[in-house]
């Protein structure tokens, strides 16, 4: 093909790359474009620490293209508009992209197709963001998986794909002239959202620097500290690999040479990440086979719950002022960086549905207006499998209880110091629990206990109970 332009969209990187690496190949010209599409600034979902590091990120491929030779096209607008709009001006034969799997995306996609279809234009999508999609892994029924063990299992079975190979200098890729491009603002705060959080340094090397500390140590240490929050033994790659600013492939290249040298406990410990990258794709296939789940419970009886209304206990849950330290502390951490631990993501949710008895959906919504890796399918997954409602979910009488959570992974309290001063005179045993000490807690100025857990899990059951 004469010219074709690729369209990054969430993989903003130049290397292991799949649509880029073929558009390289198959084109004699390519026309790198990004598109800030009107809903990254309008949409319901749409938080400044998504935002900020996406910026950041387009900010960080634009450079890195540019050493390659290459002038990355940014254009604002509507992607259905400007594709076809743009394939005219230049000539292009051919728009490359890789694939999403969000319904609202691929319905755009199809009318995109149809939008260049109509004026001679190709378009093709690529499998890039995940190693297995939509329909690859089926269980013996030829039907999509809705438990993970299995799934993973058949995951795990199939040969995994090398990285593609970085994209080469334009000495070898010539490009094309003269295309105007737009620029982006530096910053959040002219598209209307102030960033307030310190969110991670977006763009492909920071990814490539994170991926590099933890293949050299934490990785072997993962099992044993991925649950401590304190610690903070993850790889933190999701806001990258939510953005695209890593491959996957690269990731679990990686991995592979880690354990190759790990001790057979480390091995064990790689093995655990390996199937947290798993649990991505699971929740992907999912968002994908049964879309219904953007809009209600994967279990559609559970659609019936008799939710709570009560908008000052979920005023209190989002601003960390629920009187249960952790849940607190987890959620000043969302609020003030954009991130939160695994660990504290499955508390917090728990005690929005199971303490606070409030819909999972409005908890959804509220860790997508935040979180820096807000990914719908793993944002959904995770909340449906905190309330009990979702594909392989914790069944609905497993209840957390907040401070023994607490006191299992954050036993000196650690953690909840680092966001709660109110609390530092508390001595370890009771910071989980300041209740305990009702003088010492009335001085602290930190907030009472809003509900009682004991009280709150009764009703809970008898919420699920009514609906089964
Ligand atoms: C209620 C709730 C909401 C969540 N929302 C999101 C979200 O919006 N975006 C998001 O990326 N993850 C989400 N997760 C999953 C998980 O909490 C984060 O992926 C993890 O905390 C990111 O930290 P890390 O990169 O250090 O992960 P690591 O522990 O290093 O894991 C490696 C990668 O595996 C993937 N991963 C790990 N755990 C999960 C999981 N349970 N489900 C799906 N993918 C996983 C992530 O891409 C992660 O970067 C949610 C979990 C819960 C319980």
């Amino acid at each position: 093909m004469k010219t074709v332009i690729h369209w990054f969209r969430r993989d903003l990187r130049v290397s292991d790359n799949v649509a880029l690496s073929e558009a390289a190949k198959r084109a004699e010209t390519f026309i790198p474009l990004f598109i800030f599409e009107d809903a990254f600034r309008t949409g319901p979902d749409v938080g400044a620490a998504r935002l900020g590091f996406l910026l950041q990120s387009v900010e960080s491929l634009r450079k890195n293209l540019a050493e390659l030779g290459h002038k990355l096209i940014i254009r604002s607008g509507k992607s259905e508009e400007i594709l076809p709009k743009l394939a005219k001006e230049i000539g292009a034969q051919a728009v490359f992209a890789n694939k999403r799997y969000e319904p609202y995306t691929q319905k755009r996609d199809e009318r995109i197709t149809k939008a260049l279809l109509d004026v001679g234009v190709g378009f093709e999508l690529f499998k890039d963001a995940v190693i297995w999609e939509e329909a690859e892994i089926l269980n013996l029924a030829g039907k999509p998986y809705t438990v993970f063990t299995p799934y993973s299992k058949a995951w795990k079975a199939k040969a995994i794909p090398l990285p593609k190979a970085k994209l080469k200098n334009s000495n070898t890729q010539p490009h094309a002239p003269n295309i105007p491009a737009d620029t982006l603002p530096a910053a959040t705060d002219a598209l209307g959202h102030p960033l307030t959080q310190t969110i991670p340094p977006g763009g492909e090397r920071a990814a490539l620097e994170l991926l590099r500390k933890f293949m050299a140590g934490p990785v072997y240490d993962y099992s044993a500290t991925r649950n401590f929050p304190a610690i903070d033994g993850g790889s933190n790659l999701s806001p990258h690999l939510r953005a695209g600013t890593i491959g996957v492939r690269t990731i679990l290249a990686e991995l592979k040479k880690a354990r190759e040298l790990a001790t057979p406990p480390q091995a064990a410990s790689c093995d655990v990440f390996l199937n947290e990258l798993i649990w991505r794709e699971f929740y992907t296939q999912v968002l994908h086979n049964f879309p219904h789940v953007t809009k209600g419970a994967f279990r559609p009886e559970y659609d019936q719950l008799k939710w709570s209304d009560n908008q000052e206990h979920f005023a209190a849950w989002c601003e960390g002022r629920t009187g249960f330290p952790i849940v607190d502390a987890a959620m000043r951490c969302l609020n003030a960086t954009g991130t939160m631990h695994n660990r504290l993501r499955m508390i917090v949710a728990m005690f929005l549905t199971k303490d606070l008895l409030i819909n999972w959906q409005s908890g959804e919504r509220y860790f997508m207006k935040q979180l820096v890796d807000g990914d719908l399918a793993a944002n959904n997954g995770g909340w449906q499998w905190s309330a009990g409602t979702g594909t392989d979910a914790a069944p609905y009488f497993r209840i957390f209880n907040p401070v023994s959570q607490a006191e299992k992974f954050d036993a000196e309290g650690k953690f909840v110091r680092r966001w709660i001063p109110e609390l530092k005179d508390f001595s370890d045993d009771l910071i989980q629990q300041p209740w305990e000490n009702p003088l010492l807690l009335s001085k602290s100025k930190y907030a009472q206990r809003i509900v009682l857990h004991d009280e709150q899990r009764v009703k809970c059951l008898a919420m699920f109970k009514a609906v089964k």
